[in-house]
């Protein structure tokens, strides 16, 4: 589409609403930036989207915004079912996600990341592969900047590396990614989506647009994932743990492979790789497939890897203090990414979970953390419903704690050189934090204290 002139109304002021909305600025659209809750920007915030000719209006949200509107860009964390949006579905007003922006204006290919867990992961590690190529390549998406803003900034001649959630999927038009990535599939945000199937299909729309000449990596190890390749209309990358595969990335044996038609060149072994458990394999392989498919040297592709030492807040070693090792896995907010970070470790694990609690199903999940922890330290408002599943699957080393504080000495004192404490929450963090990042520095805070004093 065509901004200039045009009536974009940007549903939320969040930081791709305003991200979107200074861009349309930009282009010359009369835009209304609209957030039913009173914002308050700060001044730098909005003095530039003021310079930028956006209309402001927050704290109501009034279906006469919608006259004379011709798009509305919907911020990720808006649901469909909302009256406004409702209400322009009847009026027929088409309703895009920002990312659909980004698309229209980027000058580059945009290579996109999705999945329920390793986004983040896997968008940074092949950012660093793209960018060790010398080309120009910008991040955005779910990690920095707006996609919108980091597309108008993009030069010809290099690469967009974007992590895109379900909810930025779900209402993309025409978006089409040269390159797409789709990790893995659990119940999340189930909430959200309703169900599954919706789930499945928002993840689905990152190659839906794709074209002959595109490529797709999809993880054959996840069986959702994998019933994707059915059907793609670009080229399929296959990666896989269990198994070699004919176009993609296997690994065996300890050693990552990249392959081609059938033929495999080595890319790295474990003793180079410096991020644990498999699911982190799992990261590395779909960004070995998708950067060799590109045509990246493979010698480039390996030494990014083995300098990568992942991302904050994923299974991020923190200290040893007299032999027990600290992990913050603040980020492990379902319980599919807290099952890879227990896989991760062959030592007795003290498990540090809850928070706000999502609701998900218990059973299963609770049946594997009494096969892999030692001890289970529940916290926040999931710790009744935690504490309940873990005794129905018959476990009986359950404490509950009031703090983070609480959470980490009592981690320590339960524990004996060797053993592992991680916080891996299952849980978002809004209970008693901001964010997951609050709670990851809170632990890590506590950890250090706790290092100081012994
Ligand atoms: P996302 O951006 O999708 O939330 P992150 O890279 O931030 O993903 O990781 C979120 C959590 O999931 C962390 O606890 C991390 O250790 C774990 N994780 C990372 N990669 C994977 C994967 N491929 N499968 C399952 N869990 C993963």
């Amino acid at each position: 589409m065509e901004y200039g002139d045009k009536c974009i109304l940007v549903l939320g002021a969040g930081a791709s609403g305003i991200g979107a909305a200074w861009v349309l600025g930009q282009l010359k659209a009369n835009v209304i930036l609209n957030d039913y809750k009173v914002v308050d920007f700060d001044d730098e915030t909005r003095k530039r989207l003021e310079a930028a000719g956006v209309t402001i209006i927050t704290g109501r949200q009034d279906n006469d915004l919608l006259d004379g509107v011709d798009r509305i860009i919907i911020s990720p964390g808006i649901s469909l079912s909302i009256p406004i949006v409702q209400a322009a579905m009847e009026r027929h007003i088409e309703i895009v996600s920002e990312v659909e922006l980004a698309y229209d204006i980027c000058k580059s290919p945009i290579l996109g990341v999705t999945g329920t867990n390793g986004k983040t992961t896997t968008t940074t590690l092949l950012t660093n592969v793209m960018t060790a190529t010398g080309l120009p390549v910008k991040v955005g998406g779910n990690i920095g900047d707006s996609l919108s803003e980091v597309a108008y900034s993009m030069p010809e001649g290099g690469y967009v590396v974007a992590e895109l959630s379900s909810y930025q999927l779900e209402t993309i038009k025409d978006f089409r990614a040269l390159g797409a990535i789709v990790l893995n599939v659990s119940p999340d945000h189930l909430a959200r989506h309703k169900t599954m199937e919706n789930y499945i299909a928002a993840k689905k729309r990152i190659f839906s647009n794709q074209l002959s000449a595109d490529f797709v990596v999809l993880n054959g190890d996840d069986s959702i994932v994998a019933a994707m390749a059915e059907g793609t209309p670009s080229q399929v990358l296959m990666i896989s743990q269990h198994g070699e595969v004919h176009c993609g990335a296997y690994y065996k044996s300890g050693t990552c492979y990249a392959v081609k038609d059938g033929v495999s060149r080595a890319i790295i072994s474990d003793d180079d790789i410096h991020v644990q458990g498999s699911h982190n394999i799992e990261n590395i392989l779909a960004v070995i497939a998708l950067t060799y498919a590109l045509g990246v040297d493979v010698a480039l592709i390996g030494k990014v890897i083995s300098d990568f030492r992942g991302v904050e807040h994923r299974l991020e070693d923190v200290t040893t203090i007299h032999g027990v090792r600290f992990y913050n896995d603040s980020k492990a907010t379902n319980t599919d990414s807290v099952i890879k970070a227990l896989e991760a470790f062959t030592e007795p694990v003290i498990l540090l979970a809850g928070g706000h609690d999502k609701m998900t199903p218990l059973d299963d999940f609770m049946a594997f953390v009494k096969e892999h922890t030692k001890e289970v330290i529940f916290m926040g408002e999931a710790a009744e419903r935690f504490e309940v599943a873990a005794k129905e699957v018959g476990m009986s080393r359950i404490h509950r704690v009031t703090s983070m504080k609480e959470a980490v000495e009592l981690g320590y004192s339960l524990a004996t050189p060797g053993d592992i404490v991680l916080l891996s929450p299952a849980c978002a963090s809004f209970d008693w934090y901001g964010s997951f990042e609050e709670r990851g520095d809170a632990f890590k805070h506590w950890v250090h204290t706790l290092e100081e004093r012994s």
